[in-house]
């Protein structure tokens, strides 16, 4: 019993480490991703549904990894920010995201997107010089820059948090609040926030049109975030019956496989040009 045990440890141990060695490896990498041009940046489109059209987009970050293929965020966001490599990815996203904003607004096309900012960056000094100085270089508007947190990044330092994001805000950019519904203390966060948009999470989204818990989740977040003066966003909308009724439920914009995938930029672009023009 006692050899099974050992066993056991010693298996679990070199398990961790052969995980661990991949794990450094691959933040080793990430460095020379962002150099070399293997990171990308997809948008997903979210529709206005009082303007039935695609009024902005967001950004996610994406991995061509030479040997890998495709690297999934929910594998090596976590990563990045364990190894204090998230700063960085950030940046590119940020400087990326920028470009393709002031060229769609120079092709007339005019859209906002949102970036992922972890909970750690928000406060983050890099990271807020880098956004003051993108905000007001006049190279794209500061109003088409949404940014959008979890909870967890106010939970940590809610003061600190509170001060950075008002001080993102009166630079001109939107504060989303992303994944609402799956943190906690989520009602007075609310209110003391500078925020300008919701975003439901897809586990209450997804069914809100069969189950009647999660309708009545959705509908009062609705009412809660307009009463405080916020726009809502669902996201992972997969079919009709959910758009229906969200539609019906007030909502502002929608997002998810329904509408569209994230593209790359050009086949965003495709995306939204009207079939008519040549
Ligand atoms: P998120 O911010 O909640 O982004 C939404 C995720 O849901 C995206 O996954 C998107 O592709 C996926 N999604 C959208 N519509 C649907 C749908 O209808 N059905 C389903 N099943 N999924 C849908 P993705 O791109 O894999 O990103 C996963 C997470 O990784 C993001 O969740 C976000 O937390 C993080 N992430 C992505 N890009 C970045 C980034 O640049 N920076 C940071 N810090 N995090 C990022
Ligand atoms: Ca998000
Ligand atoms: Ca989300
Ligand atoms: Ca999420």
């Amino acid at each position: 019993e006692q050899a099974a045990e050992a066993s056991a440890f010693w298996h679990h141990g070199s398990l961790d480490r052969a995980l661990l060695e991949q794990k450094v490896s691959l933040m080793g990498d990430l460095d020379l991703a962002i150099a070399t041009g293997q990171i990308e940046v997809h948008y997903q489109p979210k529709l206005s549904l009082a303007e039935d059209r695609i009024t902005s987009v967001e950004a996610l970050v994406r991995w061509r990894h030479p040997e890998r293929g495709m690297i999934r965020p929910d594998l090596f966001i976590p990563l990045a920010e364990q190894a204090d490599r998230i700063a960085p990815l950030t940046l590119f996203m940020l400087d990326q995201v920028t470009q393709d904003i002031a060229a769609w607004n120079a092709q007339g096309l005019m859209l906002s997107a949102a970036i992922n900012v972890s909970a750690r960056l928000v406060s983050d000094e890099l990271f807020g010089e880098a956004l003051r100085s993108v905000l007001t270089s006049g190279r794209i508007k500061a109003s088409s820059l949404i940014l959008e947190v979890t909870e967890s990044a106010t939970i940590h330092d809610p003061e600190r948090a509170a001060h950075a994001l008002r001080s993102y805000r009166d630079l001109g950019c939107s504060i989303s609040m992303d994944d609402y519904g799956t943190g906690q203390s989520t009602l007075s966060y609310l209110q003391w926030l500078p925020l300008s948009e919701l975003k439901i999470d897809r586990s209450f989204v997804q069914h809100a049109h069969l189950n009647h818990a999660d309708g009545l989740m959705v509908r009062s977040t609705i009412d809660l975030a307009h009463g405080l003066g916020l726009k809502v966003v669902a996201e992972g909308i997969e079919d009709e019956g959910c758009l229906t009724f969200l539609r019906n439920a007030g909502c502002d914009m929608a997002q998810g496989y329904l509408i569209s995938r994230p593209l790359p930029r050009a086949a965003l672009e495709d995306f939204l040009r009207p079939v008519s023009a040549v």
